[in-house]
């Protein structure tokens, strides 16, 4: 994603300042007014390709918080620990197969507040 809205901004870039230095030959101001939206265009896909990144990455630290929580987990069948392979998600349910006694069942959700 992040690619493709640098080669686009590099397009509408190159097209704006192509439209700016083409006005020299024309009397009209309307291709500097495309050539300044194109520019415009162009720099606001950077910036919104370089704000993306960073949160991106904050929903990654959100799996991960998830994941060192998981390691308290256990059977409740059985007692053994669970890993976090041992999850699926369902319907919007966590549910839990341990891989010791072949237990199934349906995270309850405990806040931890
Ligand atoms: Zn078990």
């Amino acid at each position: 994603m992040k690619t493709v809205a640098y080669v686009l901004a590099g397009v509408f870039g190159a097209l704006g300042i192509a439209f700016i230095l083409g006005s020299g030959q024309g009397p009209t101001v309307r291709w500097l007014v495309y050539g300044g939206v194109l520019l415009g265009t162009a720099v606001f896909m950077i910036y919104l390709a370089r704000s993306k990144g960073p949160e991106m990455k904050i929903t990654h630290k959100v799996d991960f918080t998830g994941d060192t929580e998981l390691q308290q987990l256990r059977c409740k069948s059985c007692g053994a620990q669970l890993a976090s392979d041992a999850l699926q998600m369902k319907e919007g349910a966590i549910y839990v197969k341990c891989p010791y006694c072949g237990t199934e069942y349906q995270l309850e959700e405990k806040p931890k507040w």
